[in-house]
């Protein structure tokens, strides 16, 4: 439906608490008007090479301060059956029912704190509930990486920002993530974890 502009830190919905939907507003034109404009919206944003810039969005960060969000992780290139790769699935109500003791720290960035990155540790594997675009409940476990979109997507309708909870020594700028850190390896990233750098 449209194409929406991605709020940036400062302002002050990201960082108010969102809101439940009322389950009987699901599947009213105005949430699902939310829900195709966050569709529209995060899959607009690719870089030059057709890259999508982005694998989830908060309605906060559209200005919207219900506990909707989405996430969508295309395949990596090269990788047959990636298992990191999500279609869009849409989060509305969501709830963080279990997680795991492991936890693992990497970069991670946000559409709405464009060009930095900065390490952040995250459980590598969660049990959560939500209601689907259609009212229906569902359940499930992430690992990885979707886990880890999940508990950032899930800390948007908090009114926390990743940087609140990364270590700011790690703050690096997307052109070095690129440069350096995307494909470094675990110890050089312990290294600036314990700021041995
Ligand atoms: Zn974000």
């Amino acid at each position: 439906m449209a194409i929406r502009t991605v709020i940036k830190i400062g302002e002050p919905k990201l960082r108010k608490k969102s809101v439940d939907v009322p389950i009987n507003d699901i599947q009213t034109p105005y949430i699902q008007g939310i829900i195709q404009d966050l569709s529209d919206t995060l899959l607009e944003y690719k870089t030059k090479k057709g890259i999508y810039k982005g694998v989830g969005l908060a309605a906060n960060q559209i200005g919207i301060n219900y506990r909707i969000f989405i996430i969508h992780i295309p395949p990596r290139r090269g990788i047959k059956d990636d298992p990191h790769c999500m279609p869009l699935t849409v989060f509305i109500n969501p709830k963080l029912v279990n997680h795991g003791e492991k936890t693992t720290s990497l970069f991670e960035g946000c559409m709405s704190f464009k060009h930095y990155r900065a390490i952040i540790s995250r459980f590598d594997e969660v049990e959560v509930e939500a209601y689907d675009q259609h009212a229906q409940v569902f359940r499930m476990k992430l690992k990885g990486f979707k886990a880890r979109v999940f508990q950032h997507e899930y800390d948007h309708l908090e009114g926390i920002m990743y940087i609140d909870k990364a270590d700011t020594r790690t703050l690096i700028t997307q052109r070095q993530y690129k440069l350096k850190w995307m494909k470094a390896l675990p110890e050089e990233i312990d290294k600036l974890i314990n700021n041995q750098y």
